[in-house]
């Protein structure tokens, strides 16, 4: 069972979400506009977010994008809803680090299977401590270091790092990192690879140089 909140302007979508959400087990609230989301969001931080798009007050993808800004929140899930026709804003929102998303108009059942998938990546058994040189990653406790220095690392930038150190010197391609850590086909631009390797280095400050970019093809972890 999951805090899930459903954030949908439309008034029966939100209730059917809503009323097959509950019937799986789960705990859900639903907000019609992206402020009403983001007070619900702080009083209640909820396991997973159901996050539309076109909001009447912001768009989603500043919904998604507060959420990863605040430690509190930004370890919540983000299923992205999204209608065609919104490809940029939905690779914004993937930027961002939005789990997955559906496209209007999608099936309950989809839906509910997307749901499961997302929340199972979240609730994998807890592992062992992982190193390489100065980076030290805890994924039972959700917390990176380097040197002994905590670092802030949003949920995908975490599963992006856990996923080079639990493979050491192979190269990773950007199509086998979108399917691992984003849980999605290539259909999205490669370049959101890119995008999140740079900042996890940043953040890693020298001990990012251990990410090493394979010209042409992708990233790999050096060897120890
Ligand atoms: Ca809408």
């Amino acid at each position: 069972m999951a805090r899930i909140l459903i954030v949908e302007d439309e008034e029966d979508l939100a209730g059917l979400l809503e009323y097959n959400l509950e019937a799986e087990g789960h705990n859900t609230e639903v907000s019609r506009t992206g402020g009403q989301a983001i007070a619900r969001a702080r009083a209640h931080p909820p396991d997973l977010v159901l996050l539309d798009l076109m909001l009447p007050d912001v768009p989603g993808s500043e919904i998604a994008r507060l959420l990863r800004a605040e430690p509190a929140l930004s370890g919540a899930r983000i299923i992205m809803v999204t209608a065609k026709g919104e490809e940029a804003d939905r690779v914004k929102g993937l930027e961002l680090g939005a789990d997955d998303y559906v496209v209007k108009p999608f099936s309950v059942k989809e839906l509910l299977l997307r749901v499961r998938a997302v929340l199972r990546r979240s609730e994998a058994p807890a592992a062992e401590v992982l190193t390489h040189r100065a980076i030290k990653l805890d994924p039972s406790r959700h917390e990176a270091s380097v040197d002994g220095s905590p670092v802030a690392l949003t949920a995908l930038e975490f599963r992006l790092l856990r996923t080079f150190l639990e493979r050491p010197g192979r190269v990773q391609t950007r199509e086998k990192l979108l399917s691992h850590v984003w849980g999605i086909d290539a259909e999205v631009t490669t370049r959101t690879v890119d995008t999140h390797i740079k900042r996890l280095r940043e953040k890693l400050g020298g001990a990012g140089e251990g990410i090493e970019t394979v010209r042409g093809v992708g990233y790999r972890l050096a060897a120890e």
